[in-house]
């Protein structure tokens, strides 16, 4: 409840951006039994729940940009270094300290389980640790009794997680894409309020090269991302099916097509995917 109450409501980086991000975490560990401890389990779990803690739905180049003082208090990765203390913080509340029966051992070791999983999610911090982790898995140095190797699937399960909304049915993915794009076109609107021109993707007269930026980004962080989850996890493979799926829909769009989605055949299926992440909460 805590956690819930110290998101904002912003469009996109809000709770039910948590409880995505969260639920994904949740099925790869189940999916992927036997790899993570308890610690690391539990750990993984409250930092994607806490991943976005406190967001204001603007991105660090803005905030960094623009002097505010999260960025003068954290120069690289700003916000995912507020989400971590904001997280810290709620611990340390009264009765809030769910890790209160760990040893001091185990308390140090989970919090800084928390702290790598939640930087991870800079998307800036993506592209290396990808590139690293695909040259262990090419060179068949890959070791997951390796803590730094360790550390780097972990990274990439955050940003597989935090991107989740790419691997979900269409009609959710692109209602997902609406919300996103106007905590962008808000910040875009900010910045040109005093006289700087956003990038495209921040500006909402640009609405109509939407469909071509996401193209670009499933190609370039999202495709790569499933992919190396895959290769890492193969139960994790239906996610990178599903991100494809997507991306063939956009490029539908930039084709002047019609999307070509139909529902799910069976009843059970498909009302499971509607339920909750249509409907628009703010
Ligand atoms: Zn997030």
């Amino acid at each position: 409840m805590s956690v819930r109450k110290n998101y904002r409501r912003v469009p996109y980086h809000n709770w039910k951006h948590a409880v995505t991000v969260v639920h994904c975490m949740y099925a790869i560990l189940q999916k992927n039994s036997g790899i993570f401890t308890e610690l690391e389990r539990k750990g993984l779990l409250v930092a994607c729940l806490c991943h976005d803690l406190d967001h204001r739905g603007y991105s660090n180049s803005y905030l960094q940009k623009f002097d505010h003082p999260l960025a003068a208090l954290y120069s690289t990765s700003t916000m995912e270094q507020h989400h971590f203390s904001q997280t810290v913080s709620i611990l340390q509340l009264e009765g809030h300290n769910i890790f209160s029966n760990l040893t001091s051992s185990e308390y140090e070791q989970v919090l800084e389980i928390i702290r790598k999983a939640i930087i991870a999610t800079d998307l800036a911090l993506y592209f290396g640790n990808r590139k690293q982790l695909v040259e262990l898995l090419t060179t068949g140095a890959l070791d997951f009794n390796n803590h730094a190797h360790r550390d780097r699937v972990i990274g990439l399960m955050m940003t597989a997680c935090d991107l989740c909304s790419v691997t979900k049915l269409w009609p959710v993915t692109r209602l997902t894409a609406n919300d996103i794009y106007a905590e962008f076109w808000a910040e875009g609107d900010e910045m040109k309020k005093i006289g700087i021109q956003p990038i495209p993707m921040m500006d909402r007269d640009k609405k109509n090269e939407v469909p071509q930026g996401q193209v670009g980004f499933y190609n370039a962080v999202a495709i790569p991302c499933y992919t190396t989850l895959s290769e890492l996890f193969p139960p994790a493979t239906p996610l990178l099916h599903a991100c494809r799926e997507n991306l063939s829909q956009w490029e539908r769009i930039v084709r002047g097509e019609e999307t070509t989605w139909a529902p799910p055949e069976t009843p059970e299926s498909g009302e499971t995917a509607d339920t909750g992440p249509v409907k628009v909460d703010n």
